[in-house]
């Protein structure tokens, strides 16, 4: 699930404010204290909305979104004002609302254990290279997309002992539910 990063406006507390992007379609409403609102297709043009984000589809990393400009000028993506159109929104996406305040948009989300849902070719695990059995407790990598067995006790091929990272790339494996990235890194 995609998320925003908002950095906070006059008279909130400090510290980014962090929102899941549930719904497919969100206006940007720079006035708002919370620039964000949900909004559904066959709505009225919202006259405060200077652009919407849009969900094209897809799920887990692979769900894409774009900002959909709906007021020309004023908006900044990455350091670029952007006039009208749709242009993709990518991890670590800097939008900067009319105004100045900033958000960072990110399509992290954290490592959980699910049963393997199966695929159309057996999937062999990267760590023990044996084939995960669909309704086999295994974690689908935030990073990669790699299945891996996280099975406690028999074959916790994810989270592996001492290991730092996913056998596949270089993403941190914890299974604490915490993300990797926020703007602070920045
Ligand atoms: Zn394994
Ligand atoms: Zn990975």
């Amino acid at each position: 699930m995609a998320s925003l990063f908002i950095e906070p406006g006059p008279g909130q507390a400090p510290g980014w404010l962090g929102r899941h992007l549930v719904s497919p379609r969100i206006n940007l409403l720079p006035a708002d204290p919370i620039p964000l609102r949900a909004c559904a297709a066959s709505d009225p043009p919202d006259a405060g909305a200077v652009a919407t984000l849009l969900c094209l589809g897809g799920a887990g990393i692979r769900q894409r979104w774009a900002l959909c400009m709906r007021q020309p000028g004023g908006l900044h993506l990455n350091g670029q004002p952007v006039f009208l159109g749709q242009m993709p929104l990518r991890h670590r996406d800097e939008i900067v609302l009319p105004g100045g305040r900033r958000m960072f948009f990110s399509t992290e989300r954290p490592a959980v254990i699910t049963p393997f849902p199966g695929a159309d070719q057996p999937v062999s695990c990267p760590r023990c290279r044996r084939e995960i059995e669909p309704g086999q407790p295994a974690v689908c990598c935030p990073g990669c997309g790699v299945w891996s067995h996280q099975i406690p006790g028999y074959l916790p091929c994810y989270a592996y002992e001492d290991t730092k990272t996913c056998p596949a790339c270089p993403h941190p494996n914890n299974l604490d539910g915490s993300l990797t990235w926020s703007p602070e890194d920045i």
